[in-house]
């Protein structure tokens, strides 16, 4: 069995060696199904987490001397045994966060495509050329790694999201410090263990657990390059603020409050099963979950009503090594009553809430059953906030136009989604609609490994994003080199500037 399902408190991986922090304080990690403790993430002190920094420092001379094409075999490997192993890393998944066996076999194949993409390296981060640019001068642009790259990972996809960056990072010849989610650090370590037996040499892919004083040593440490991190917004706009006065390149993806646009000549039964896929899948604790349905015209009726019904008959519970189930718990006790508060708030301002998912379920687990809230107005707390549970908020408009107006009054712009079987609805939806990634009949449009997960406003602070080949770009800085060899004993004149000067 692995390390990282075996031991009590978590192993951090530094300079190619697992080590058992002697940390002060302590994480709880707890399987969500059950209620119960697995195991405690240490949290590294400033001092431990520079360490670290240190550890992927010293490894970075060799790695990035390593010919593109060696560091690209690593991920050959390592795709190989994650399919070897796959099984166990999406049951790791579902144990520490949560989420359905069949949610979490879905988000190590969205990591697999990530290694893949990786495993591309050599085509994707060559250079080019402009032979004789002036005469006799040859003028050359090529890629170099920028450094130590940090990652910094939210709960919600323990396994994916990491995978979003150290192999991009580590194969365009940087050295990586993750520092997962305090709440769900195991399914990294089970990466790690992979990616060493893959063949990674100490030090090339180190892991730190901790939280703001570790983070805040990521931000300012010198010896640190670029930081990745993927989070909440209040944390995602403090990580692009304090990273880059600190002189790094950031990217920093934050929260969601995704809109679905039902039309009225949408197919209703599909319609409604992809709204409920969106909003209630992962238990809702997903960046691109639906959050606010926006119903036009007489949709309105039937989405509520269909969803009622469809939604009310999910089964909801203990999701570790049970299939049986269509939604797990969600990740904390504290979490629970603070998505079940919305409810609340909802009724406080006038909404209803004709599906209410507080059950009495049986055991500890942290579960709630998907709701579904009416009569939402723009301006209402459950229209703007971000809830991040299984809770689908339902407004009614009158028209498209109204439904992209809400969508202009949104301070996220992740994703946004629409039903119709109407072309130009489409069209205009498209194209101006106030978000990043656009779905078309398509509940979650989360966009896959070949392109940058592109989201706008307060969902993403930073210039070049996630994914794709954006992400290449992000690890990456560019040197143009230009050349020329002259003949012997010809004089010299400036190439480029000749006939330039008075
Ligand atoms: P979070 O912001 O609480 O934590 C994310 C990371 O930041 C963790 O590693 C945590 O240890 C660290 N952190 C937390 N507080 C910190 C602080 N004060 N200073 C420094 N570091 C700190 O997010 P979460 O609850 O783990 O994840 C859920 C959030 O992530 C949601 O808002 C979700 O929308 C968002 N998310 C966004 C995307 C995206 O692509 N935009 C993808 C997945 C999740």
């Amino acid at each position: 069995m692995s390390t990282a399902t075996t031991l009590d408190v978590v192993p951090q991986l530094s300079g190619g060696e697992w080590q058992r922090l002697d940390a002060e304080r302590h994480t709880d990690v707890f399987n969500p199904s059950t209620g119960k403790l697995i195991a405690r993430t240490p949290l590294a002190t400033a001092e431990q987490t520079a360490a670290v920094i240190e550890a992927a420092a010293k490894a970075l001379p060799a790695w990035r001397e390593t010919p593109v094409v060696e560091r690209a075999r690593v991920m050959f490997r390592y795709r190989m045994l994650m399919e070897q192993h796959f099984e166990e890393l999406a049951a790791l998944v579902t144990r520490e966060h949560g989420k359905t066996l069949a949610e979490a076999r879905a988000e190590v194949n969205r990591g697999v495509e990530m290694v893949e993409f990786a495993a591309g390296m050599p085509s994707l981060i060559m250079g080019s050329t402009l032979p004789n640019i002036a005469t006799g001068v040859d003028a050359e642009v090529v890629r170099h790694p920028v450094g130590v790259c940090a990652g910094i990972t939210p709960y919600n996809f323990p396994n994916m999201v990491p995978l979003w960056m150290f192999p991009v990072a580590i194969t365009c010849g940087n050295t990586f410090v993750l520092k997962p989610s305090e709440k769900v650090p195991l399914s990294t370590v089970l990466l790690g263990e992979l990616l060493l037996e893959a063949g990674v040499p100490p030090g090339v892919f180190n892991i730190v657990h901790g939280d703001k004083e570790c983070v805040d040593t990521l931000l300012t440490h010198p010896k640190v390059a670029a930081i990745s991190f993927v989070g909440s917004t209040p944390i995602a706009k403090y990580i692009y603020e304090t990273g880059t006065a600190n002189g790094k390149r950031v990217q920093s993806a934050g929260g969601a409050k995704n809109h679905l646009i039902i039309m009225p000549d949408a197919d209703m039964d599909q319609t409604v099963k992809q709204l409920a896929a969106s909003a209630y899948g992962c238990a809702g604790q997903r960046c691109m979950a639906g959050s606010l349905a926006v119903a036009v015209g007489r949709a309105g009726d039937e989405v509520v009503g269909g969803l009622v019904d469809f939604a009310g008959k999910f089964r909801v519970g203990p999701s570790d090594g049970n299939e049986q189930v269509d939604m797990g718990p969600v990740i904390r006790d504290e979490h629970r009553r603070r998505v079940a508060e919305y409810l609340d708030i909802a009724k406080s301002e006038g909404a209803t809430v004709p599906l209410d998912g507080r059950r009495d379920f049986a055991g500890d687990g942290f579960l709630l059953g998907p709701s579904v809230i009416d009569q939402v107005k723009p301006g209402m707390r459950v229209a703007k906030e971000e809830i991040f549970g299984p809770v689908l908020s339902v407004a009614r408009v009158d028209s498209l136009d109204e439904a992209l107006a809400m969508g202009d009054d949104c301070d996220y712009g992740n994703g946004a989604v629409i039903f119709t079987r109407s072309g130009y609805a489409a069209r205009q939806f498209k194209q101006h609609f106030n978000a990043g990634m656009i779905g078309i009949n398509v509940g979650v449009p989360a966009p896959m490994a070949w392109f940058p997960f592109t989201g706008w406003n307060r969902s993403f602070f930073g210039d070049l994003h996630i994914q794709g080949v954006e992400g290449m770009q992000f690890y990456t800085r560019q040197k143009v080199t230009l050349t020329r060899w002259p003949q012997e004993n010809e004089s010299y004149q400036d190439p480029v500037w000749k006939g330039r000067q008075n």
